[in-house]
């Protein structure tokens, strides 16, 4: 496995950039909130239950043969089937979707969805590849996988550069393999004509503008109670970040700058993302969208704004980076952009950040309500999926929000025993809300009991 690694600008330290790493870290630092969990837990509840790598071979357009390396884990069933997204991408690893199934455990724990945490990749760069080839990737992959996923068994559904067609062709291969039956809740985030669910596409967005809201509402960044008027910046202009440009802009904030692979654009007066949208369907980027200006990705980051929404991938808010950011609140549509030592830096001067584990949560939350309506042969309207998910998101936000703030009343209070980590510290709401989930992945491991 690759390290990836960075000099630090202030001074030769490096820091650890391996997702897997990050998130054992942000675990580690969480169960000192939890004085009563039990010590045996702690391996079990940290490390994946189980890896599958598979390196199978594609026959190319031109007749050509390459090897692709794909990988699914599923990290916890504690608490129900694992669930989690594939990605295609070239820099997936063993340790990034380790790193990735972990985190969606978590999530589903704080959104209180009954799945585990999985999550799967194929490294390849869909970019390059023609759509014949992705769904022969799709295809082998999938079937190569076998009963690892499965309705009641572990769940995919879509991620960095996958989407609906890519789930319509798991469904086509799975059902394939699997006659007879109601396949339909085997993955999540669907055409709509083949039993995905109205909302999925723009889930995780909406989400994010949910738990956005009800946190500002909570009163989580000082002086900065609603949306309207706030200055946006959005790092990433895909599934996640280009729908939370359209949603932020239409409840009222000013969309100032966003970026994707190739660049980043910028304008002081704000912009309308759907115009941005149509710019980047025709041209491939963001950039060059009429009225804005180019800047590169360490300028987007470092924009004075009120919210700054990374929805790219991890490791974006770094130890040589993080100070520069002026943003009053983070809101982390990606999984993992912020690693510890930002996390630090942030919170260090008063910048909240609003957690992966629960910000994205929306699109786990409709996946889950994709898979009950196919278990029902259900079709639910639009109006009633954003209702559920509004709900399921602002009560995830009190939940979190309540933690920290009880955590920090203990700390400060002295009330809370700490262990070998000496004297606790405030919590920032990234611990607080991994504190909530192990604590209930925790309980419902006991009450099942360990096997046998
Ligand atoms: P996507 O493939 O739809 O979009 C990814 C976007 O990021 C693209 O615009 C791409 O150009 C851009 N990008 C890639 N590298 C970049 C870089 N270095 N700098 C700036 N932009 C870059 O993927 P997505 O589904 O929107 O996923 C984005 C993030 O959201 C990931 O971290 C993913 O795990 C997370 N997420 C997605 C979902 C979902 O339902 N799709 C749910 C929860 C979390």
């Amino acid at each position: 496995m690759k390290t990836r690694t960075h000099e630090k600008s202030k001074n030769s330290a490096v820091e650890d950039l391996n997702p897997f790493h990050i998130a054992e870290q942000q675990f580690d630092n969480a169960i000192h909130y939890l004085p009563g969990l039990k010590r045996g837990l702690v391996e079990f509840l940290k490390r994946p239950g189980k890896s599958v790598t598979l390196e199978f071979p594609i026959e190319m357009d031109d007749g050509s043969v390459q090897i692709f390396t794909g990988h699914r884990v599923l990290h916890s069933r504690v608490r129900g089937p694992g669930k989690g997204g594939i990605r295609y991408h070239p820099e997936v690893t063993v340790d990034e979707v380790r790193a990735l199934a972990s985190w969606m455990t978590w999530k589903c724990a704080v959104a209180d969805i009954p799945f585990g945490g999985a999550k799967g990749g194929v490294a390849c760069n869909p970019k390059k590849l023609s759509d014949a080839v992705l769904r022969r990737i799709t295809r082998r992959y999938i079937s190569g996988l076998g009963d690892n996923i499965g309705p009641y068994v572990d769940i995919p559904a879509p991620d960095v550069y996958t989407d609906a067609k890519t789930m319509a062709w798991i469904y086509d291969t799975y059902d394939v393999m699997h006659p007879g039956r109601n396949n339909l809740p085997v993955v999540t985030g669907k055409p709509l004509d083949i039993g995905g669910s109205l909302g999925r596409h723009e889930a995780t967005a909406r989400g994010c503008l949910f738990a956005t809201q009800q946190a500002l509402s909570r009163g989580v960044v000082s002086g900065l109670k609603s949306l309207k008027g706030a200055r946006i910046v959005v790092q990433g202009f895909g599934n996640a970040g280009a729908i939370a440009a359209e949603l932020f802009h239409e409840a009222g904030a000013k969309i100032i700058g966003v970026s994707d692979s190739k660049g980043a654009i910028f304008r002081e007066r704000g912009f309308d993302p759907s115009d941005v949208l149509e710019h980047k369907q025709a041209k491939e980027t963001v950039v060059g969208a009429a009225g804005t200006e180019v800047v590169s990705n360490e300028e987007l980051l470092a924009l004075p704004c009120d919210i700054l929404i990374p929805a790219a991938l991890e490791c974006q808010i770094r130890a040589d980076n993080a100070d520069a950011v002026q943003a009053r609140f983070v809101v982390e549509a990606a999984n993992g952009p912020t690693t510890p030592a930002a996390d630090r830096l942030l919170f260090s001067k008063g910048i909240p950040v609003l957690p992966d584990i629960l910000a994205n949560s929306g699109g786990v939350t409709v996946s889950y309500f994709e898979w009950v309506q196919n278990i029902e042969n259900e079709k639910w309207a639009e109006a009633d999926v954003n209702a559920k998910l509004k709900n399921k998101i602002e009560r995830a936000t009190d939940a979190v929000v309540e933690r920290q703030l009880e955590i920090n009343r203990q700390v400060r209070a002295g009330t809370l025993q700490a262990d070998s980590k000496g004297k606790l510290e405030p919590v920032d709401l990234r611990t607080a809300a991994l504190a909530l989930a192990i604590d209930r992945v925790a309980t419902v491991a006991l009450e099942r009991g360990i096997w046998p």
